[in-house]
């Protein structure tokens, strides 16, 4: 049962009511819950889509040594997630969603929740073989994050379902103006090849269920903006994501605690008003104390290969294709 609100000129609906219901008869009947061996080798998974601040890495009209770099690993689309863990049902091995053989147009065996839709998310997807979103969530509304809404029609068009997007209250009022074509009022939308999208608001702080997973809304600071990250735990494994952030309130310290895995903005060397810097970065990753930490959002100011090897130990860079998996033996990075 959902229960629809109408407000801000879109429709919402409850957070809780439905997140793992929406779907659930697309999952496979008649698989059996996997054992606890099972599950051991089973991950939580993060794969960096993008890794680049809002211009992107080369820049246009750039020549510097990091926009003319041929080193993959300093290209860098525009910053987003896509976090991954079994499907609750399934027993097969879930990488083979990106198996060639896998049918794109039914549920892969992981639920993949897409974190932020950049303008690059059409050759994120292509270059990944992405083509099946369980739901979106957004950290905030900046271009950089939200502008490749209009390509999740495709995902519709694969999935011949609706998707979840869900995001802070306001967030979802701002892109209802900058979409009114795809969440404005039926009367307004338009009935061609539009994405089909189910708007849900989100409170920091509270804990949302998701196909099996709890993620939690992070409280940040970007500049003087409010804005959200995530934590995501399943199966005892966690990790969270902290991407445009400047400073992080006292409130959300506590559930930055026992992480596997720590994401967080890096963007450049000088002091920037709305993100960290490199040094801050490293600083909160300190702080925080995951097994691993991973910088992202960063400009043509870093060159992967001088300033890596000078982070310190369990503190790397991101970059673009880079996968993360935390299973019951550890976190490995391939790619
Ligand atoms: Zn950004
Ligand atoms: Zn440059
Ligand atoms: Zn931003």
């Amino acid at each position: 049962m959902f229960i629809i609100l109408r407000g801000y000129g879109i429709e919402f609906i409850l957070p809780g009511i439905m997140p793992t219901t929406l779907g659930a008869g697309r999952i496979r009947r008649g698989t059996v819950p996997p054992c606890r061996a099972i599950i051991r080798d089973m991950a939580l998974e993060l794969l960096f889509l993008g890794t680049g601040t809002s211009t992107g890495v080369p820049m246009i009209g750039c020549r510097c040594g990091v926009c003319t770099s041929d080193d993959p690993r300093d290209r860098r689309t525009r910053p987003s997630v896509l976090v991954r863990y079994p499907r609750p049902g399934h027993t097969e091995d879930p990488s083979a969603v990106y198996n060639d053989a896998h049918d794109p147009t039914a549920p892969p065996p992981s639920v993949q929740v897409l974190v932020d839709v950049t303008p690059d998310i059409r050759d994120q997807s292509i270059r990944e073989g992405l083509a099946w979103l369980d739901a979106v969530v957004l950290t905030h509304g900046h271009a950089d994050h939200t502008m490749g809404i209009d390509d999740l029609r495709r995902f519709n068009a694969v999935m011949d379902a609706p998707l979840e997007v869900y995001a802070e209250a306001g967030v979802l009022q701002d892109l209802g103006r900058s979409f009114e074509y795809i969440f404005g009022c039926p009367s307004k939308r338009t009935s061609t090849f539009v994405a089909n999208l189910l708007p849900f608001p989100l409170e920091h702080a509270v804990p949302m269920p998701m196909h099996g997973a709890t993620w939690t809304p992070l409280r940040l600071m970007h500049g003087r903006l409010p804005i959200v990250g995530y934590r995501v735990d399943w199966e005892g494994r966690s990790l969270a994501y902290c991407t445009d952030v400047s400073s992080i309130p006292p409130e959300t310290w506590p559930l930055l605690e026992g992480l596997d895995v720590f994401v967080i903005d890096g963007l450049r060397f000088r002091h920037h008003p709305t993100h960290m810097t490199v040094d801050q970065a490293v600083e909160t990753c300190e702080r925080v104390g995951a097994a691993r930490s991973f910088l992202t959002h960063m400009s043509h100011e870093i060159s992967h290969a001088d300033h890596e090897p000078e982070l310190p130990d369990g503190v790397a860079l991101a970059h673009d294709g880079l996968r993360v998996s935390i299973d019951g033996r550890g976190v490995t990075v391939a790619g």
